[in-house]
């Protein structure tokens, strides 16, 4: 491929950003004001500030006496993360920002407004190390790990921006989050949990989210998906198979080679029967890769052995990276694609692919730098 690599994946890799009040669970957060000689009671009025009022800046909590300010400014804010550039497509409608890191490390987030929600795509690592062929971030390899806090961040500023107004259609609630921005959510377990938690608690403790309104992605971590089922949280888990056999898989998703499709979709429904909930499966249709008639069959006969009712395929048109020889499938052939797929018994629609136009790939507005 010939893009050229960012500057994001030149550099060393670098350590975390000092902690953060949303680093830390109610719990934490009392040690820590208390560590700071503050009352109990200031802990969740500055939580409240966080996910309730979205304020990030301590010098705007002016229901906290000026020296309390500065105290916890310096303890549990630490400047995260600073906007490069907005860039605003679909009538205004999609919204890429792409941020710099304290550390310089740059990572991307995307907010699409639709008539009846307002998603946030999210990051959790800058960079990736899971080497998909097809994909812009999978070429830079991995930089590093997000932390928790530059995680919520994103979705604290989001909300932030929707309530401003500041997306096309006026002021109003950011809704679901999407972890599919850069990274393999479930390689950074422990922060991407986390985050969940602050994202779906009410306030003072998070942003209160449902749980329902949230997707996580994986390119397949077996043991990792049964972790998380094992967490009693009822997002949606969303599975980036690509193809439903080994062969081109070990290609495609170079993890399979380590975590075959059976072991996957075994992992996908363990997942279902703990959280009840549909596994979204996510398939990049390439052309003559992963299009083939055949392949619908066969993915649709192994998903309905596998998860029964309890899956849904989303086809997603590959959003071919500039001068990559990946190519997204003609239109019939898609809905070949789909029509195959559903007669299996397994529903499939097509996504939706905003952002076309600002290289929303994850990882492309990155790999521009
Ligand atoms: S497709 Fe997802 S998992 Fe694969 S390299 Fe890209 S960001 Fe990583």
């Amino acid at each position: 491929m010939t893009v050229s690599l960012p500057l994001v994946f030149d550099a060393p890799r670098r350590g975390m950003p000092p902690r953060h009040l949303a680093d830390l669970d109610a719990e934490g957060r009392r040690a820590a004001i208390e560590e700071l000689g503050l009352p109990k009671f200031r802990a969740d009025q500055i939580a409240r500030q966080y996910y309730g009022r979205l304020q990030a800046d301590p010098a705007q909590m002016t229901d906290l006496p000026a020296p309390v300010r500065e105290k916890i400014g310096e303890a549990l804010f630490p400047p995260l993360m600073s906007v490069v550039k907005h860039v605003a497509c679909d009538a205004g409608e999609t919204r890429k920002t792409l941020w710099r890191a304290g550390d310089g490390t740059l990572l991307e987030s995307v907010l699409m407004r639709y008539p009846d929600r307002a998603t946030l795509c999210i990051s959790s690592q800058a960079g990736c190390g899971m080497a998909c062929p097809f994909c812009a971030t999978g070429q830079g390899g991995l930089n590093r790990n997000l932390s928790t806090a530059e995680i919520v961040d994103q979705v604290r500023a989001a909300a932030a921006a929707m309530r401003d107004g500041e997306v096309a259609g006026g002021p109003g609630r950011l809704s679901n989050i999407v972890f599919m921005g850069m990274g393999e959510p479930l390689a950074n377990y422990k922060r991407v949990v986390a985050a969940v938690r602050r994202i779906t608690s009410p306030p003072p403790d998070g942003f209160g989210i449902s749980q329902r309104n949230v997707v996580v992605s994986t390119v397949g971590l077996a043991p990792a998906i049964r972790k998380l089922a094992d967490e009693d949280l009822s997002v949606t888990l969303a599975v980036s198979l690509h193809t439903p056999d080994d062969e081109l898989r070990d290609t495609l998703v170079p993890v399979n080679n380590r975590w075959p499709v059976a072991e996957v979709l075994d992992a996908a429904r363990y997942y279902a029967d703990k959280s009840g909930r549909r596994v979204s499966i996510e398939y990049a249709l390439i052309r003559d890769i992963n299009d083939q008639g055949w392949r619908a069959d066969m993915l649709g006969q192994k998903l309905h052995k596998a998860l029964g009712s309890r899956v849904h395929v989303n086809v997603i048109p590959l959003n071919p990276t500039p001068g990559s020889k990946w190519d997204a499938s003609p239109k019939p052939v898609e809905a070949e694609f789909v029509r195959r797929v559903n007669a299996q018994g397994v529903p499939c629609t097509v996504r939706d692919t905003r952002g076309q136009e600002i290289a929303a790939a994850c990882g492309q507005l990155a790999a521009e730098g």
